[in-house]
């Protein structure tokens, strides 16, 4: 390994390479789930070092963890614990190369943290519209590698949604050139597709063009007190049917979500009294703020006269509104806080989540009566985090190791009789890669399978995760 570390800090210089020291931040993850050992972390400032760093990777047959923001959730990003993998992390390709206002579109490097992309797109007057409570650290590159979705999916789609073109550096250190701006581009298998929500297991995007939208005019942000999953289900058919593509937003948090943040963050203000679900709603229109408010007023009107809300709190204004989705987006800090716990990032039809919803309560409270639903999401997208905690009298750990499979098993048997997936947004990684084996179609898996081995023969990007 030696001649290894040494060709790679002759080609990225002392400031590109860390070897020995405290690298804890580079080899734990997010959640506190996976602690690993690295080789050392390369840190390329451009394509041309990433491309040198695979290329030495292939020639030597070294293993390859691509990092960005290290902020995900199934333990894709940090090395294991054999102290033979490299991280590769783009904390230093940063730079924005470009902004196309009338394309309507952006260029950055894969490094740049998601929050400083929507601040680029915003001095440019225009709208960047991905959004995720980890903004602030997460990267264009990792939202990509885990086609990530967030809160404005209903209306903008997820980051796959968004990707107009890539640079990807390959397995062998090969560049594909694949940034571009166009919308149709019928030339061919879709590689940008296949980059998307490879989770580095195909090669490193060292960059990407992204969509942009016009700044919406107005924005109007409510919380909603609903009794039961089965109004707010109606309540998304009202918000539809009177906003139209104007609905931007449409979440939901049950009683034990708000309670675990009223617990762990009680600085934090909770407009309404504690209910069975509360739905945080945002409409947002780009023409014109007049029509925004309409559909808003018609929307609150038609569904107290449904009765499927019982109670609303309004922002007056953008402080307030940031204040509502504050609470929204603190839920996973306050369950980090709180211990581990079991992730469930499921999506079900939306037509089938409050039967989901009702089964699964019931069975896992019966299976071990204290356990804790902290249950919340996307309904708009029917993307639920169907998290678990531990009973008050049972250590998280013990918990985790004592019920996790069984609970899994609960779960995803009843996600897979809707017609559901075990992942909507946060991806594979280790996580969930045997249950992917076990739960994906054999012929989606083997194509997946084949598609790995073709472009990574040596098999030593991302080694043991997603497939
Ligand atoms: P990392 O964690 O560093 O990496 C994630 C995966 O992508 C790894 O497999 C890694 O190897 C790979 N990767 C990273 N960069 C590259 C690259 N340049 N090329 C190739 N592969 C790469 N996710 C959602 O979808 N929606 C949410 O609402 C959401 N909310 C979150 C809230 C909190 C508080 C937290 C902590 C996480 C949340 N996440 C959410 C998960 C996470 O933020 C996203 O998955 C994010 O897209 C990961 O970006 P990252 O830069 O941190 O990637």
């Amino acid at each position: 390994m030696t001649a290894f570390l040494d060709a790679l800090r002759a080609r990225l210089g002392d400031a590109g390479l860390l070897v020995g020291g405290d690298l804890a931040a580079y080899e734990q993850d997010w959640r506190k789930r996976y602690a690993g050992r690295a080789l050392a972390v390369a840190r390329p400032a451009s394509t041309d070092e990433v491309a040198a760093v695979l290329k030495l990777c292939h020639d030597h047959r070294v293993p390859v963890v691509p990092q960005g923001g290290n902020t995900g959730l199934v333990g894709g990003s940090t090395p294991d614990d054999s102290g033979r993998q490299l991280v590769l992390s783009l904390s230093r390709m940063k730079r924005l190369r470009g902004v196309d206002v009338a394309n309507a579109s952006l260029t950055a490097e894969a490094g740049c943290v998601l929050a400083d992309v929507q601040a680029a797109a915003r001095a440019a007057g225009l709208l960047f519209p991905l959004s995720l409570a980890a903004e602030g650290s997460c990267t264009l590159g990792g939202n990509l590698a885990t086609n990530a979705g967030g809160t404005q999916v209903l209306r903008y789609g997820n980051a796959r949604d968004l990707c107009l073109g890539l640079e990807v550096v390959t397995a062998s250190g090969e560049v594909w050139h694949g940034l571009s701006g166009l919308r149709k581009d019928n030339t061919g298998y879709d590689l940008r597709d296949l980059f998307i929500g490879s989770e580095g297991t195909l090669g490193v995007i060292t960059a990407a063009t992204m969509k942009l939208y016009p700044v919406p005019k107005e924005r109007l942000t409510a919380l909603a007190a609903c009794a039961s999953l089965d109004d707010a289900v109606a309540l998304l058919g009202l918000a539809r049917e009177h906003a139209g593509d104007a609905l931007t937003g449409f979440e939901v948090m049950n009683g034990a979500s708000l309670a675990l943040v009223a617990r762990q963050l009680p600085q934090l203000h909770q407009p309404l009294p504690p209910v069975a679900w509360t739905v945080l709603l945002e409409l947002s229109d780009a023409e014109s703020a007049t029509h925004a408010h309409g559909a808003f007023e018609g929307l609150l009107e038609a569904a107290m006269a449904r009765g499927c809300v019982q109670d609303a709190a309004i922002a007056q204004n953008l402080q307030q509104a940031k204040a509502f989705w504050h609470l929204r987006e603190s839920i996973p800090l306050a369950q980090a806080q709180a211990g581990l716990n079991i992730k469930h990032d499921i999506a079900l039809p939306v037509s089938a989540i409050s039967g989901f919803v009702a089964e699964m309560d019931a069975t896992l409270a019966a299976y071990l009566p204290g356990i804790h639903i902290i249950d919340f999401g996307h309904l708009g997208d029917g993307n639920l985090h169907y998290n678990v905690q531990a009973p008050a009298t049972v250590p998280p750990a013990e918990f985790l190791a004592a019920h996790e499979g069984p609970i899994n098993a609960m779960v995803y048997d009843a996600v897979g009789r809707r017609g559901g997936s075990i992942s909507a947004e946060h991806g594979i990684g280790r996580l969930k890669r045997e249950e992917l084996a076990a739960r994906k179609d054999p012929t989606g898996l083997a194509l997946m399978r084949a598609i790995k081995k073709a472009l990574d023969p040596r098999g030593l990007m991302n080694p043991d995760r997603l497939v």
